[in-house]
Formats: C-alpha cells, sequence, structure tokens
C-alpha cells in the first residue's frame, strides 16, 4: 500500500510539475532574498534567514545601503517614502501611507527613507522636498510625486500605474 502511495505521489509530482514560479522578495529586516510561490504570498510567508513575516502589509525603514535589493531585485512593486522627522506633512502623510501597505499586501512593498539618515541616496533619488513617493517596478522607477495624499488618492495612483504596467507587459 506504502508502495502505491509513493508511485502515486512521485507520478503526480513528476506529472503535474508545473514552471514552480516563484516570485523573488527581499527581507525588510534581514535583506535575505526570499523566493516565494505567487499562490503563499498572501499566506504570512516567514523569511527564510532571520524568521520573521516579512510580506505583512507594514511599511518599513529602508536604508541607502540596502534600497538596491528593493528596487533591483524584488518582483513585486516597490513604493518608496522619502520622509523627514521635522517634516509636518509627512507625520499626516504616515497613517494614509500605512493604509495603503496594508490594503496592498502581498501585491506591493512600501519602504520609507529617512532624508537625513540617507542624504547620499535622497541626493541620488533627486528628492527635493518631502513628502516624495516614488514606485518602483521591474528594476526602474515608474512614476513619483511629491507632498501628501490621503489614503485613497495614493491607492488610486497606485492601482492606475500597476494597470499600466500589467497592460504594458
Ligand atoms: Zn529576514
Amino acid at each position: 500500500m506504502s508502495q502505491a502511495d509513493g508511485a502515486r505521489s512521485t507520478a503526480g509530482a513528476g506529472g503535474a510539475s508545473p514552471q514552480e514560479q516563484r516570485i523573488q522578495i527581499p527581507c525588510p529586516l534581514c535583506g535575505a532574498l526570499n523566493r516565494v510561490p505567487p499562490a503563499r504570498v498572501g499566506d504570512h510567508p516567514r523569511c527564510g534567514k532571520c524568521r520573521a513575516p516579512f510580506l505583512e502589509g507594514l511599511p518599513f525603514a529602508v536604508t541607502g545601503r540596502r534600497l538596491g535589493r528593493f528596487t533591483q531585485k524584488c518582483d513585486l512593486p516597490f513604493v518608496l517614502d522619502a520622509w523627514a522627522t521635522w517634516c509636518g506633512p509627512c507625520k499626516v502623510y504616515a497613517p494614509a501611507y500605512a493604509e495603503v501597505a496594508g490594503r496592498m499586501r502581498g501585491r506591493v512593498l512600501f519602504g520609507k527613507l529617512d532624508i537625513d539618515a540617507e542624504q547620499q541616496t535622497a541626493a541620488q533619488l533627486q528628492i527635493t522636498g518631502v513628502p516624495t513617493t516614488i514606485l518602483f517596478a521591474g528594476g526602474r522607477e515608474v512614476d513619483r510625486f511629491s507632498g501628501a495624499r490621503g489614503a485613497d488618492a495614493l491607492f488610486a495612483w497606485l492601482a492606475g500605474q500597476l494597470d499600466t504596467q500589467s497592460r504594458a507587459r
């Protein structure tokens, strides 16, 4: 009986074996590159290296050193909020940004860059005012806007951009 089971499962694995496509997502905490089957993205996967759940729909701080992982090596679109501790509109914007991060859990990653802590990176990104929101997808900047927006407006902008992206493919 166990032999039959074994044969069946082998046949199943060999026969069905679809192109096990996996998407690459860097861990916001440790930077490790995780490869996740698309169907599992919503299942609160944990990082293979640090074991932290890394797709929880929460904004996370990004250092300049790690930014490239998210803009170049992440198969999910990545949004960046360039902000500063002294910026009033940034404080107003933060809860809206966090809300949309939750709504887009598993679809988009949401990073935050403190422009005073990461001045060189802020200069490279040509941040001229805060807050500035930048969307990266497919290894390049797709669009950006300056100033705070409400959650619905931010969500609509992102959804529109992602729609355009998927149609371009
Ligand atoms: Zn990790």
